[in-house]
């Protein structure tokens, strides 16, 4: 209680030191919702395939042709609503009508910039964007190889033109074949030196096993590529141990049904395996029924390594500052925690060592300066 009112002070004279700031703003009043956007932040889980601007998705189904009449009628079919059943059927459905989207070169790289341009915007230090080749290569029959080169080149430019520091992961589906999860290793590991830091086993984990990829993730560990897997979202805690004990994942996407076995959550915190928890994600695809019942404090309080991310910003209408509002907000956890947990990613990301530490000190001497401009 008492933390919240030293908080809530904190925030006002933080606001009031904002306005001071940016004195055009002198007739908006601040909210909350400005103080989660004023923080650096680090998001390690997040699809560029679940990043669409709906404005840009506008343009490209009038240039093409598409058969959606207006904005109306396009929403529905790419991000999750209020109306609709929270399952991850209905959830995965989005991915299929996005991969309309992907008619062009320029449209490809037009996405991954507006990517990052919408992460510096949230004020995002640090961006590990996943992609996934199969899918945006597919529906145009482009080269997969070429497509990765394209996305590459983008983000080498909005990283810079943005200010915001971005590495790439390949997502491969566990859905598809092992001959097209080969094909996309292959070609993430020819392009190590130029920003592909890890592959991701993604894709529909209800149905299909992680089993047939894990000599092919051994490889890509093997040969210096950082290794995430989607697992104890959509399948049980099991999934969870398969992807650390087998696949050698470092960090599990979601992972949060984890606490379904307290042998697992044990093994989890002997390794220090990284949780990228994305809470309203598991919302929209049914994993967690309601909100506040998301398991992010039990997890917290097993002292397992938790990050807070979006998942898929445009398919849940959220960015990472929402994310962090609702943790806090919704989740009634401390505001301390924040930091910790940007902290934390950021120890988590897959850059070098030394790198990684650099990173937490910036953004922690940067939450610093910013948490004291309140006393
Ligand atoms: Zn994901």
């Amino acid at each position: 209680m008492l933390e919240k009112l030293v908080y809530q002070v904190q925030l006002k004279n933080l606001f009031e030191d904002y306005e001071g700031k940016f004195p055009m703003m002198e007739s908006s009043v601040p909210t909350a919702a400005d103080f989660y956007k004023s923080l650096p932040k680090v998001e390690l889980h997040r699809h560029l395939e679940g990043s669409l601007r709906v404005p840009t998705m506008m343009e490209i189904v009038r240039a093409h042709d598409l058969d959606v009449k207006n904005t109306g009628y396009l929403r529905p079919l790419v991000q999750v609503d209020h109306e609709e059943p929270y399952t991850f059927e209905n959830f995965l459905s989005k991915f299929g009508t996005l991969r309309l989207f992907y008619k062009s070169p320029d449209i490809i790289k037009r996405i991954t910039r507006e990517a990052v341009e919408d992460a510096a915007l949230d004020n995002i230090r640090y961006l590990e964007l996943r992609f996934t080749p199969v899918a945006l290569s597919r529906a145009e029959g482009f080269p997969m190889a070429q497509v990765v080169d394209w996305v590459i080149e983008s983000v080498r430019e909005a990283s810079a033109k943005y200010g915001v520091f971005v590495r790439l992961i390949a997502s491969i589906n566990r859905h598809e074949s092992i001959a097209q999860a080969q094909k996309v290793l292959e070609i993430a590991l020819e392009r190590k030196d130029k920003g592909i830091v890890g592959v991701d086993l993604a894709g529909n984990e209800a149905e299909f096993s992680a089993e047939p990829f894990q000599e092919l993730f051994s490889i890509a560990r093997k040969q210096g590529l950082r290794i995430t897997i989607h697992a104890g979202e959509w399948g049980g805690a099991e999934n969870v141990r398969q992807a650390i004990e087998y696949f050698g994942a470092e960090r599990i996407g979601h992972g949060i049904r984890v606490m379904e076995d307290p042998a697992t959550v044990a093994l989890a915190r002997e390794r220090g395996t990284v949780f990228e928890v994305c809470v309203t994600s598991n919302h929209h695809s049914g994993v967690v029924e309601h909100l506040s019942d998301h398991p992010i404090k039990q997890m917290l309080r097993e002292g397992l390594n938790v990050t807070i991310n979006t998942d898929d910003p445009s398919i849940s209408r959220i960015d990472l500052s929402m994310e962090y509002q609702t943790v806090t907000e919704v989740l009634d956890l401390p505001n301390e925690l924040l930091k910790e947990r940007v902290l934390a990613a950021a120890r988590a990301s897959f850059l070098s060592p030394d790198i990684c530490r650099r990173l937490a000190a910036k953004i922690s001497d940067e939450f610093n300066e910013l948490l004291s401009q309140g006393n």
